[in-house]
């Protein structure tokens, strides 16, 4: 019998863009690039990529934008439920995928799924908790603890935790739904938002960075107070921003004020808040990650 590892096929659909590969372990076989437009030719041209690859995947994983239903009693397990993403309320992503193929489909948020990639081969590997943070066009977590991915009613949505306004901001936040939530007050739109640049314009100002990383800083002390976790792998395109990441270590500091266990306070921060080491892969890595353990259930 061989023991080579199975050939999967992965999906991470994103509000921009999927991604779409097929590949053995950690090694892409082959793999796709799909603007995101509507739901039925997204899904499709990923499906058609899959089905018309020379390589046949024994299972397929999915690591979605949310938010996701992910009760597998519900009627609905597998769909985007009510994104404000246009056209994109109530698609169901799962089933469509499956009603394609006649092997196992298994899927995840973006983050969980980023974080079971992290975990496998990347700043994850051998913890048994920790948190993927991604800070970009919308600011998301995945929790890992006890060997999974935490769901429960819904899934973890960490970009909405509070956030108290800093002193010397008037910005009321972009959030839909919250309006100042850290979604709201430091995605990459709340930037643009706030300083009424795009970003691209703001990387050298100061005070910009200062102030995002002071939001970041309150979000991550609540996160890290409410879940305990070994680490934080904090990703996503506003934290390639050139000296942030130690800049928001530094606040975080300051906001945990002491208080904590000693592996954090008498720290320097640099083993708990660290980038992903997946980089921009983390998510497509995460859904083939959840094609093998589909296999092996
Ligand atoms: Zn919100």
């Amino acid at each position: 019998m061989s023991t080579e590892p199975p050939v999967v096929g992965a999906i991470e659909a994103g509000g921009t863009k999927f991604r779409v590969a097929i590949g053995r372990s950690h090694h892409l076989l082959a793999d796709a690039t799909i603007p995101t437009t509507t739901p039925a030719e997204t899904v499709a041209a990923s499906i058609e990529f899959l089905r018309e690859s020379k390589h046949r995947v024994e299972a397929i994983g999915l690591a979605s934008f949310g938010p996701l239903d992910l009760n597998p009693h519900s009627p609905s397990y597998g769909s985007i439920t009510t994104t404000p993403k246009p056209g994109w309320s109530d698609t169901p992503l799962l089933e469509m995928v499956r009603g394609s193929f006649d092997v196992k489909v298994a899927i995840d948020t973006d983050v969980g799924g980023a974080a079971l990639g992290e975990r496998t081969w990347g700043a994850a590997r051998g913890l048994e908790s920790f948190v993927y943070l991604t800070v970009g066009t919308g600011i998301g977590g995945g929790l890992f603890a006890g060997g999974r991915t935490h769901h429960g009613l819904g899934h973890p949505e960490m970009g909405h935790v509070v956030v108290a306004q800093e002193q010397d901001d008037s910005f009321e936040g972009i959030c839909p739904f919250h309006g100042s939530c850290i979604e709201g007050m430091a995605s990459g739109p709340a930037l643009r938002a706030r300083w009424n640049h795009p970003v691209v314009d703001l990387l050298d100002r100061w005070e910009v960075w200062d102030l995002e990383a002071r939001y970041l800083a309150q979000a991550l002390r609540s996160i890290t107070y409410i879940t305990a976790p070994e680490r934080i792998i904090i990703g996503g395109g506003v934290m390639r921003q050139q000296g942030l990441l130690q800049l928001v270590r530094t606040k975080l500091g300051v906001e945990l004020a002491g208080y904590g266990p000693s592996e954090l306070v008498d720290s320097d921060l640099e083993d708990y808040l660290v980038a992903p080491e997946l980089g921009q892969d983390a998510g497509l890595f995460g859904a083939m990650v959840l094609a093998q353990q589909s296999l092996a259930t």
